[in-house]
């Protein structure tokens, strides 16, 4: 789930048999599982060789999310850090790696939807308590059937290069130490090229050429969806918008400054330059 498909990789796995295979789902007539228990950024897991999500009943007031290889999973959230017995709060980023990618997956779906369902008690446009829909992942309002549907963010994030060079800024509004390729939310009314143009000439004064998809990555922290571009620079000198870019440049692939960790799109399409200019 973490990793952007921006390798075919269904005809290399045509003659593999599949594992780990999650199948979406709203209702169902099992009462124990799988059970995705969070608090905050959390999950609940059991620490062993490598951490293992816990099976049991499901309890009331649980969000069944679908099956990963069969199995009913279950999402719970938890008020107080109050993890079931056995089982210790871990943060999902912590756990990237350490649970199988499809099960990581899962865990963002019961991070994104609890926290949805819990933010939708009530009706936003009448106030009446509302209740899940069991014909789809939606709550609806019993008074004037106005659905709250989970919320998800799209966002862009764009590899820029210029004469082999890649654009990389550090961000002014965080700590984070590392240069990262520029990013930003949608808007609404707008498409994702209009975005990705917008972002970078607002951030960074230049115009684009050459706009194509590179992938996508599903960010259930933020109730995210990144969504991965390339494209060339075409004119204009950087120009920082001091309020988001502490600092932006171009970095030949062999002289890159500290960038993100594994886990995200950004550094894909970072190691995606790198490999393509060879260094
Ligand atoms: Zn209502």
């Amino acid at each position: 789930m973490h990793r952007p498909a921006f390798v075919p990789h269904a005809a290399k796995d045509a003659f593999v048999l599949r594992t780990n295979v999650f199948v979406p789902g709203i209702t169902t007539t099992a009462i124990s599982g799988r059970l995705y228990v969070v608090h905050k950024q959390s999950l609940a897991v059991l620490l062993g060789d490598r951490p293992e999500v816990p099976t049991g009943p499901a309890g009331d007031g649980s969000l069944y999310l679908g099956t990963l290889d069969d199995a009913p999973c279950f999402a719970r959230v938890l008020d107080e850090p109050a993890p079931p017995g056995g089982t210790e709060l871990v943060p999902l980023r912590q756990l990237f790696g350490a649970l199988s990618d499809e099960d990581f997956g899962v865990a963002g779906r019961a991070l994104g939807l609890t926290s949805w369902d819990r933010d939708h008690r009530y009706c936003g446009r009448c106030g009446t308590a509302t209740a899940r829909s069991a014909a789809e992942r939606s709550r609806v309002c019993p008074a004037c059937a106005h659905p709250a549907y989970p919320r998800l963010s799209p966002a862009v994030i764009v590899a820029v290069e210029r004469d082999g060079k890649i654009l990389l800024a550090r961000n002014a509004r965080t700590r984070m130490p590392f240069h990262s390729v520029l990013a930003g939310f949608v808007e609404v009314g707008e498409s994702l090229e209009g975005c990705v143009r917008r972002e970078v000439t607002e951030e960074a004064g230049i115009e684009l050429a050459d706009i194509r998809y590179f992938g996508s990555q599903p960010w259930p922290l933020t109730n995210s969806l990144m969504i991965g571009f390339t494209a060339r620079w075409a004119r204009g000198e950087l120009v920082e918008d001091p309020t988001e870019i502490a600092e932006a440049a171009w970095h030949a692939p062999d002289a890159l400054p500290e960038v993100p960790g594994k886990l995200s799109i950004a550094r894909a399409l970072i190691d995606d330059f790198v490999r393509r200019h060879g260094a």
